[in-house]
């Protein structure tokens, strides 16, 4: 795959035509408007209510024939005038995307810029280089971990000419997406979304890309960026001591060769938060007979067929695991604490039509336009569903009126698959309120499975494990197999790595079981220690994708980067006073949040406070990481 092709002509009438039908209606209105500069087709009635959040924006089949015929004509015409393309002014800008999002987007036009611009622009690259700034400066930088955000790291390092190494601990690049090989793995965040903004892959094959595909994309993307080279394979970091007398870390590793000690003068730990499996707590754990797994070390030497398979969870990984299984296994026994809330998304299992890929390659900024369309729901509007509205009163049920709405909304979809089974209603229908778990993409094929004969949903937490099988509600189920779909240590960053700071200070220690970072990014007293995709940036269910966040995060670093250099400093930290107000705000705002304010078990957060989610809105955060503010850090 190579990123970034350059656009080819369009070659005929009747095949522009063809791929206009296999358009997004949204994205196409939009791309038109920008390429010829007519605001005019922009008409009310080709925008439906609430359309942010409906594939084809909710619009009906005619329409949506209307808009392609209107598409055609003008996109012939902007053709025949010699089919010139610019990115779009902030006045038509915000012309364009205030029409899309039903409201003034004037404060959010230098973000929107930047989405959309042209892969090769690549606004949030670095631009500036180590040579240019200060040649021959004793800088380097370790990355652990090469999967979405480490990979990106050293691309962004690479791009200014910072010497950079990887440390992966698996032999291969991905991370979660290298780790979990389950049945049914796939993302639930568009495909489109899920890639790097500067490498866009036009011809994705699915709405939401199977695992492989995500992976392969990223096998890609280390080969053709030369960061693959820059990668050591095998090698896990153990541990990281703050030197203060050389203003290094010291690493130690394991990997070929066995245990070994370097140094580097910063740090980015790109580990994720969802790497280290959370198996359950209870009795007799181990005592199993037959395979027992979990679902990020999925063991393919288990053969399941025609076994009886029980599964643990019903989180995001189960939800995609059971549906493969039933009907292979002679039955599966599902363990549900929590049910999720389910998201109608009809196309969650659908590829996508080839015009999506011809549009994106011959068609300038259809992609940037689908891309925006979406994110564009993430911009705003859905986090103020999950806002905790005290005086509403929040309860168990709804924590506002507009979280009742969304309760009412999501409930009718599942009601609506639930009238030949009303027995499942009852233990299928959350009682927390939307929001304050993931919600899930809905496309029926959860509700269908669980009323299947060979499938038992079991409601009561497991209990124990026995050689047989699993105990719930003092009920032993006997199986061949048991997958624990169980989660993540999702809220102990950094873990198992120690980390030892200025001062000696341990950060596990130092964090206390709860931790915090300025930005999600750095802590004081560790200092040229960057995290991505740190404490509080889960981005929760708006649209956008962490993957965003890394590329935010990462320009802020290699912007704290460059402050380091021009101010001719070796160490660079957030202040502790900005870090503690930082996080008093992220905290009181977190309180007032669906996730936190519900007592629901989870890993949105751990305990009486959330040190994974982020509680705003995305474009929050790409405001606050747009620059490293020299007044917020320690240069020394
Ligand atoms: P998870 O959301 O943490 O789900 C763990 C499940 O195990 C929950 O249903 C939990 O119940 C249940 N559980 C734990 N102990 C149990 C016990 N003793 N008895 C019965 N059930 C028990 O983990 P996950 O499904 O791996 O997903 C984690 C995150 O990874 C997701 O939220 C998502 O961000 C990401 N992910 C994404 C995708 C995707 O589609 N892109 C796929 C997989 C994962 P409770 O609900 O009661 O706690």
């Amino acid at each position: 795959m190579a990123f970034s092709q350059p656009l080819r002509p369009i070659p005929d009438d009747e095949t522009l035509r063809r791929h206009l039908a296999g358009a997004d209606v949204p994205a196409l209105l939009l791309t038109v408007a920008h390429l010829t500069g007519d605001t005019a087709l922009l008409r009310d009635d080709l925008r439906a209510p609430g359309w942010l959040f409906q594939p084809q924006g909710g619009l009906t089949a005619a329409r949506q024939d209307e808009a392609r015929r209107l598409a055609f004509e003008a996109l012939t015409a902007w053709r025949d005038r010699g089919g010139t393309h610019e990115p779009p002014d902030p006045a038509l800008l915000r012309t364009i995307t205030t029409w899309a999002m039903g409201s003034d987007t004037g404060d959010l036009l230098d973000l929107l810029a930047e989405e959309i611009a042209l892969p090769q622009d690549d606004p949030k690259a670095p631009g500036w280089t180590l040579e240019g700034l200060r040649p021959g400066a004793d800088l380097d930088v370790a990355v652990i971990g090469a999967g979405f955000s480490g990979l990106l790291a050293a691309h962004r390092l690479g791009q200014a000419g910072v010497p950079v190494v990887v440390y992966e601990k698996n032999e291969d690049v991905g991370g979660t997406w290298f780790e979990n090989t389950y049945p049914g793995c796939r993302t639930d965040v568009a495909s489109h979304l899920y890639n790097y903004s500067f490498a866009p892959r036009a011809d994705w094959p699915d709405h939401f890309c199977r695992r492989d595909t995500v992976l392969e994309y990223l096998r890609d993307f280390a080969k053709e960026s030369g960061v693959a080279d820059r990668i050591r394979f095998g090698t896990e970091v153990r541990e990281l001591r703050w030197d203060e007398r050389e203003r290094r870390w010291h690493l130690t590793l394991d990997g070929p060769g066995g245990p070994r000690t370097v140094t580097h003068r910063m740090v980015i730990s790109a580990v994720g938060q969802l790497n280290r499996p959370q198996l359950p707590a209870v009795d007799g754990l181990g005592s199993f007979t037959g395979p027992a797994f979990h679902s990020a070390a999925w063991d393919h030497t288990a053969d399941l067929t025609g076994k009886r398979v029980a599964v643990v969870g019903t989180g995001a990984s189960a939800y995609q695991i059971v549906p493969e299984l039933a009907g292979a296994a002679s039955e599966v026994v599902v363990f549900q604490r929590n049910p999720p809330w389910l998201r109608p998304t009809p196309h969650y299992h659908q590829p996508l039509s080839g015009s999506t890929s011809w549009l994106c390659e011959h068609l300038p900024y259809y992609a940037q336009w689908y891309r925006f369309w979406l994110f564009a729901p993430g911009l705003r509007g859905i986090l103020d569903g999950w806002i905790v509205d005290r005086g509403h009163p929040p309860t168990e049920r709804a924590v506002s009126a507009l979280n009742e709405q969304l309760r009412a909304s999501l409930l009718q979809a599942m009601e609506a698959q639930l009238t030949d089974a009303p027995e499942l209603r009852e233990k299928v229908v959350p009682r927390y309120p939307v929001g304050a778990k993931r919600v899930l993409r809905d496309d029926g094929t959860w509700l269908a499975t669980l009323k299947r004969d060979d499938v038992t949903l079991v409601t009561a937490p497991v209990e124990r494990e026995t050689p047989r099988g699993l105990v719930a509600d003092g009920e032993e189920f006997e199986v061949d197999v048991i997958v624990y779909a169980t989660g993540f240590q999702a809220s102990r960053f950094l873990t198992p790595m120690k980390v030892t700071g200025e001062r000696g200070v341990d950060l596990h220690t130092h964090w206390g079981g709860a931790p915090r970072a300025h930005l999600g990014i750095s802590v004081p007293g560790f200092p040229n220690l960057f995290c991505l995709y740190g404490p509080n940036t889960n981005l929760v269910g708006q649209g956008g994708s962490i993957v965003y966040f890394s590329e935010c995060a990462t320009r802020y670093v290699l912007d704290a980067i460059r402050l380091l250099l021009t101010r001719y400093a070796e160490a660079v930290q957030v202040r502790e006073d900005v870090h503690d107000d930082y996080n008093a705000w992220v905290d009181a705002a977190s309180a007032d949040r669906a996730w936190v304010w519900s007592k629901v078990s989870g890993w949105y957060k751990d305990g009486s406070r959330s040190s994974t989610n982020w509680p705003f809105s995305a474009a929050e955060y790409w405001t606050r990481t747009r620059r490293a503010d020299p007044e917020h850090l320690r240069l020394r």
